[in-house]
């Protein structure tokens, strides 16, 4: 599996599927959330309103439920959620779930490509050297049948430290 680390906007990217940093109602929200519904079009809030919910949660902290992409260049759309950093008490083992469930949803729906972005690292407070340790446990894990995980990194210090943080992963 390759592993990529880019700069820019994930709603540009072309894989099977976007990993959105969703909120546990799905019904959308500022960052990359927001550019994610706005670039998909109306469809996709409609076809998360269809997600069933449980316990009040469409989504809950560190689960993933996937929809089509509609307008994006990607087909699919999973939305999983991160925990908010000061407000659980163990926000590694769900940041580590929410990344999980993602490539795991991503392997049972039989995609091969797949972009993320830096789950709970905007408004949810994750600091991102703490969340880059996160991710290179959950890759590294196990061998996950895909053929591309690619990070698309909106500014320049996520960007920096995702790079720094899984160098040795990044393939050529
Ligand atoms: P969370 O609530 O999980 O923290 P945010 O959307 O606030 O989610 O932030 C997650 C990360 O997504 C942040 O690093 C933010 O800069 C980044 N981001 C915002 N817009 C985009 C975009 N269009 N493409 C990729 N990443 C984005």
């Amino acid at each position: 599996m390759r592993i990529v680390v880019d700069a820019g906007d994930i709603t540009r990217a072309q894989v099977d599927a976007i990993v959105n940093a969703a909120n546990t109602g799905m019904l959308g929200g500022g960052g990359v959330d927001g550019a994610i519904h706005r670039a998909a079009g109306p469809d996709l809030l409609e076809a998360c309103r269809q997600v069933k919910r449980v316990n009040g949660m469409r989504c809950p902290t560190g689960e993933a439920r996937i929809t089509p992409g509609f307008r994006l260049p990607a087909k699919h759309v999973i939305h999983t959620v991160g925990p908010i950093y000061t407000s659980v008490p163990n926000p590694a083992e769900l940041l580590a779930s929410a990344y999980r469930s993602s490539l795991e949803l991503a392997v049972a729906n039989d995609l091969k490509s797949l972009a993320f972005p830096a789950i709970s690292c905007g408004v949810y407070g994750y600091p991102v050297h703490e969340a880059v340790e996160v991710v290179r446990g959950v890759l590294t894990e196990r061998r996950w049948p895909l053929d591309e995980v690619r990070f698309v990194l909106y500014t320049r210090d996520v960007y920096e430290a995702f790079r720094r943080g899984l160098q040795d992963l990044i393939g050529p």
